[in-house]
C-alpha cells in the first residue's frame, strides 16, 4: 500500500474539518469464497498434488481481489507446518481448513474427509457470510451440494476434470468411481452456473452429464507478463544451440502420455527431450517417473533425455522460450494450461487431439494435433517441425497472437467478475436459476448496469 511522506500526511490532517473535501463513498468489498479442497492455491505447483487447478484458483482469486472483491480461497490443510492463513496481497488469502488427518491424502481417498471440511467451512461462513461460493473439482462440488442444503449463496462450479470423459481412456477405466459420476451430475443440476473451459467440455457436459443446468463458457487463461518470448533463454539455461529441443512440462501421471512421447522420440533421429515436472519417490508420481526412466533406458535414449525436475512456475517461461516445440501428449486433458503457456512464449505446440487441446491448439496454424497414444503420428509431427524451422517459428508467432487474443488471464478474470455480478443481480431480482434465459436478452446488461450503479 502506498504511504504518504510524513509532511504530506501532517498537512492533510491539519485541514479544518469544514473545508475537507467530502470523501468518496468506497463501497464495502463483497466477500466471495473459492473452494479448492485438494488444490492448495498457495502451494508450489508441478507435481502430483499440485497442477493446473492450483494455478487457476490462485490467478482467479488474485485477479478478483484486484478488481475489488474480497476473496477467501479455502483448501484442505495437508502439512502441520503450513500456515493456516496465507495472504496474497491485500483482500486475497488462502485459508487452510483441518479436515481429516493433517497429512497428504491422494484425491482418490479424500471423500471421507469432506464432511469435516463442510463443518470447518461453515464456521468461517458464520463469521463472514459469503454471498457467492465458487467450487473447483467434484470433491469441492460435493461440499457445495452440502452447503446448499443449509445456506443461501450463489454457487458457481468449475469441474477441471470430468469423470465420465476420463473413464473413456483405457488406462482409467479401472478407476471408475460411480459416486463421482453422480456428484458431477448433481453439481450441474443444482449449481447456479457451471463454467465450461472449452466448447468440448460444454458439449461433454450436455451430452454425457445432464441436460439440465446452466453452463457458461469461460476458458482458462495465462499470465502474459510471465509467459512471453525470451530470445536469450537458451543462453541463460546453458542449452547448446545445435540440437532441436523438444519440451514436456507437467506432472508424472499415466494419462499425460509421456510414454507415447518417449516412444516417438525413439523414431526421431535428432533432438533432445527436456522433461520438466516434479515427483516424490514416496508417491504415485515418483513411481511413474521411475517407469518413464526405465522406458528411456529401454529405448537407448539415455543421452537424449534430461529429467529437469520441478521448475518454479515463474521460471518456466525460459524453458518454453528455449524449446523448438512443446509436446502435450495427454490421453485426456480437460484444458491443458501448458499448451497456452508455451504458445504465449511463441513456441509451437504438438498436442493430442483430446479435450480442450482441440480448442487451444489450431492445427497447421499454431501447432499440430495428433491422435492420442499414437507414437508414430507424434514422431512424424515432431519431424515436420524440426525439418521446417521457419514454418515452426511462424506457428509459434501465431500461437502468441492467439493466446493474447483469447486466453489472456486479465480478460478472462474480467469475464468471470462480470458473471459473478450477473449472478448477484439475478439473485437480487429473485431470478436465480434464470441465467440461460437471461443470457439471450438485454436484461443481463441492464441488470449489470443496475448493479454497477448501486
Ligand atoms: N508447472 C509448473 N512447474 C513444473 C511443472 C508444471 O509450474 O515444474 C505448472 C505448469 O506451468 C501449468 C501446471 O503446472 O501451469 C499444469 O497445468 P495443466 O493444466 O497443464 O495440467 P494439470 O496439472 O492441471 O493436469
Amino acid at each position: 500500500m502506498q504511504s504518504f511522506p510524513a509532511s504530506t500526511r501532517k498537512a492533510k490532517n491539519t485541514l479544518p474539518r469544514a473545508f475537507a473535501a467530502p470523501q468518496p463513498q468506497i463501497p464495502a468489498r463483497q466477500p466471495i469464497a473459492l473452494i479448492s479442497v485438494h488444490g492448495d492455491p498457495a502451494a508450489a505447483v508441478g507435481h502430483e498434488s499440485a497442477g493446473g487447478q492450483n494455478i487457476y484458483v490462485r490467478q482467479l482469486g488474485e485477479a478478483l481481489a484486484a478488481a475489488g472483491w474480497h476473496v477467501d480461497m479455502f483448501t484442505r490443510k495437508v502439512n502441520p507446518e503450513d500456515a493456516d492463513v496465507v495472504e496474497h496481497g491485500s483482500h486475497c488469502r488462502t485459508i487452510r481448513l483441518e479436515a481429516g488427518p493433517v497429512t497428504y491424502i491422494p484425491r482418490e481417498h479424500l471423500f471421507d474427509t469432506l464432511p469435516d471440511f463442510v463443518e470447518a467451512f461453515k464456521r468461517y461462513h458464520t463469521k463472514v457470510g459469503y454471498p457467492l461460493v465458487h467450487t473447483n473439482y467434484w470433491l469441492s462440488g460435493w461440499v457445495g451440494c452440502q452447503l446448499r442444503q443449509e445456506l443461501h449463496f450463489q454457487w458457481l462450479h468449475t469441474y477441471h476434470s470430468l469423470g465420465v470423459v476420463k473413464y473413456q481412456v483405457a488406462s482409467e477405466q479401472a478407476n471408475r468411481d460411480d459416486t463421482r459420476l453422480r456428484v458431477e451430475a448433481d453439481i450441474l443440476e443444482q449449481a447456479d452456473c457451471v463454467i465450461a473451459t472449452s466448447p468440448q467440455e460444454e458439449a461433454y457436459l450436455r451430452s454425457l452429464v445432464s441436460r439440465l443446468g446452466h453452463i457458461r463458457l469461460i476458458p482458462c487463461g495465462t499470465d502474459l507478463s510471465l509467459f512471453y518470448p525470451q530470445p536469450d533463454a537458451r543462453r541463460r539455461l546453458q542449452i547448446p544451440h545445435q540440437e532441436p529441443l523438444i519440451l514436456y512440462v507437467g506432472r508424472f501421471d499415466r494419462r499425460k502420455g509421456l510414454e507415447t512421447l518417449v516412444a516417438a522420440l525413439a523414431q526421431v533421429p535428432r533432438g533432445q527431450l527436456l522433461i520438466v515436472g516434479g515427483s516424490d519417490p514416496q508417491r504415485s508420481d515418483g513411481a511413474e517417473r521411475c517407469r518413464i526412466e526405465g522406458l528411456v533406458q529401454a529405448y537407448g535414449l539415455g543421452d537424449r533425455v534430461t529429467f529437469v525436475g520441478q521448475v518454479a512456475h515463474e521460471d518456466l517461461g525460459a524453458y518454453y522460450s528455449a524449446a523448438d516445440v512443446c509436446v502435450v501428449p495427454s490421453y485426456y486433458e480437460p484444458f491443458g494450461l501448458v499448451a497456452i503457456e508455451a504458445m504465449a512464449c511463441g513456441t509451437p505446440v504438438i498436442a493430442s487431439a483430446v479435450g480442450g487441446l482441440q480448442f487451444t491448439v489450431v492445427p497447421e496454424e499454431t501447432g499440430l494435433l495428433v491422435p492420442p497414444e499414437d507414437a508414430t503420428a507424434l514422431a512424424a509431427a515432431i519431424q515436420r517441425l524440426i525439418d521446417a524451422p521457419q514454418w515452426a517459428q511462424m506457428l509459434g508467432a501465431n500461437g502468441r497472437e492467439r493466446v493474447a487474443a483469447q486466453f489472456d488471464w486479465q480478460a478472462i478474470a474480467l469475464q468471470m467478475g462480470a458473471l459473478y455480478r450477473q449472478l448477484f443481480a439475478a439473485s437480487l431480482m429473485g431470478m436465480s436459476g434464470c441465467l440461460t434465459a437471461l443470457a439471450n436478452t438485454d436484461m443481463l446488461a441492464s441488470m449489470d448496469a443496475l448493479l454497477n450503479n448501486s
